[in-house]
């Protein structure tokens, strides 16, 4: 079907408007599995429900907009991690991306270790009961606080930033008459295809200490001088939702030529490395992530292979992914409200959320796909673009996208793949209360972060 040829909704005389869309997918009913949570199915009504529930009970029970995550597939995801990467090798969930005293346990009983980068997130691990060293505690500011509390607490790896921290780190640890496991992370000079602001291994900016001009491999021989430290291993993260492995495989092969050199100068082999997150995921049908084991196995034939042309035993690996493990498992549930069709340009579907939900569009220009999912509906599709209730022009969740003609106040629709950066990243702009996060799994939900209420701002409110 031309774009020209749609009857309905707002269109313009030719073509389309602008945008990032490709043509409407060929059935608007349909849900890509790629986006989807396993569970998420439409049911013989046309309602889709998730974990056996449909979305007009969850809605009812729980109100809109409200996060899903899909337990059976985020423990999926998480064992299917832990059984790519084997015993030689240690997965690391990043905990930035969404982390919640349920998740940690989930993640403790699949088998996974977890990174976290703030005091805050130490806590929470630790009050779940994720034993402490099997987590790693990472930042490119860590305050003097939250380095004597991941010393205290016993856990597994310091990831040093800067040289400043490799001896604030080996000093507290001496003072606390510890000698703490530390990595030191690098930066190996590659620009990862992926939105600026996520994009972390290329040199200028503030992560990691470069490659280049010789500063890790100083980095390394002072962190061999200091009692306090023990040196386990290279870090490197060089991005986020990136598809592509070559960035992978020349980090991979310049860590592994510090190893050298480090055994060359000091005669230490350094046991471990670690590779960092960053593996992309499906947002729309349009994008392909790799699997796990695709990833172990790429990943675990170029340090093996490298690491033999050095003459070097084989360290052992740990990878963070974050996204490619949290991110499909959730969608944002959301109401419809006003909806405004521009003549010759789209329709503005409005939810009762918004930026302060999913910030991601407005950060980085993410994409996003939407599906109505209270019914299904063979109207025509109509372009559309769904924002929030917030005072931003700015405040878009999907940018493009195509939704039914026959869209109406009060159908539900939900926004697939918003488990990770989005309630971690959400906001109380506009006083906006921060949705819950659900857990659905075998026909049951519960809740494992409550909804904000107006008391909770009252609250920290005291002037
Ligand atoms: C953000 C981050 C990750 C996780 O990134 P994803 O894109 O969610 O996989 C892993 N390691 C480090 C050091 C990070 O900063």
């Amino acid at each position: 079907m031309s774009r020209s040829a749609h009857p309905a909704g707002p269109r313009h005389a030719d073509v389309w408007p602008e945008g990032h869309y490709s043509a409407p997918p060929a059935d608007l009913n349909a849900l890509d599995p790629k986006v989807w949570a396993q569970t998420v199915t439409r049911t013989g009504t046309g309602e889709v429900s998730v974990g056996g529930i449909g979305v007009a009970a969850l809605a009812e029970e729980f109100g809109t907009p409200a996060y899903f995550v899909d337990e059976t597939d985020f423990r999926a995801r998480a064992r299917a991690w832990r059984t790519a990467f084997g015993h030689d090798a240690d997965v690391f969930y990043a905990g930035k991306a969404f982390l919640s005293r349920a998740i940690v346990r989930w993640l403790h009983e699949e088998g996974l270790n977890l990174d976290v980068c703030s005091g805050g997130e130490l806590t929470t691990a630790l009050s779940a009961g994720m034993p402490a060293d099997r987590i790693a505690f990472h930042g490119n500011n860590k305050s003097t606080d939250e380095i004597t509390q991941a010393i205290e607490s016993g856990v597994g790896r310091i990831v040093l930033d800067s040289f400043q921290e490799i001896v604030r780190v080996a000093h507290i640890a001496q003072s606390l008459g510890k000698r703490q496991r530390v990595q030191i992370r690098v930066t190996v000079g590659v620009e990862a295809h992926t939105h600026e602001f996520i994009a972390t291994a290329h040199e200028d900016q503030k992560f990691g200490i470069a490659l280049a001009d010789g500063q890790a491999a100083e980095a390394v021989r002072r962190a061999l001088t200091l009692d306090g430290l023990e040196l386990i291993g290279i870090h490197s993260h060089i991005g986020s939702q990136i598809f592509d492995m070559a960035g992978f495989e020349v980090a991979a092969r310049r860590v592994v030529a510090l190893l050298a050199a480090v055994r060359d100068e000091h005669g230490v082999e350094l046991p471990e490395i670690d590779l960092g997150g960053g593996l992309g995921i499906a947002y729309t049908s349009d994008d392909d992530p790799r699997e796990p084991h695709e990833i172990a196995k790429a990943l675990g034939e170029i340090v093996t292979r490298e690491c033999e042309a050095a003459k070097l035993r084989t360290p052992r690996i740990s990878v963070e992914p974050g996204r490619a493990i949290v991110g499909p498992t959730a969608f944002t549930l959301y109401d419809v409200g006003t909806i405004k069709p521009l003549e010759g340009l789209r329709t503005y579907v409005s939810v009762d959320g918004g930026m302060s939900d999913n910030i991601r569009t407005a950060l980085y220009d993410a994409e996003y796909s939407v599906a109505l999912v209270s019914r299904t509906s063979e109207a025509e599709p109509m372009l559309v673009r769904v924002v929030g209730k917030h005072c931003e022009s700015g405040d878009i969740v999907v940018k493009d996208a195509f939704l039914p003609s026959d869209l109406a106040p009060g159908d539900l629709i939900a926004v697939p793949a918003t488990g990770a950066y989005c309630r971690s990243m959400a906001s109380n702009y506009n006083h906006a209360l921060r949705p819950p996060v659900v857990a659905v799994r075998d026909g049951e939900a519960r809740v494992i972060v409550r909804r904000e209420t107006e008391e909770d701002l009252l609250r920290l409110d005291v002037g």
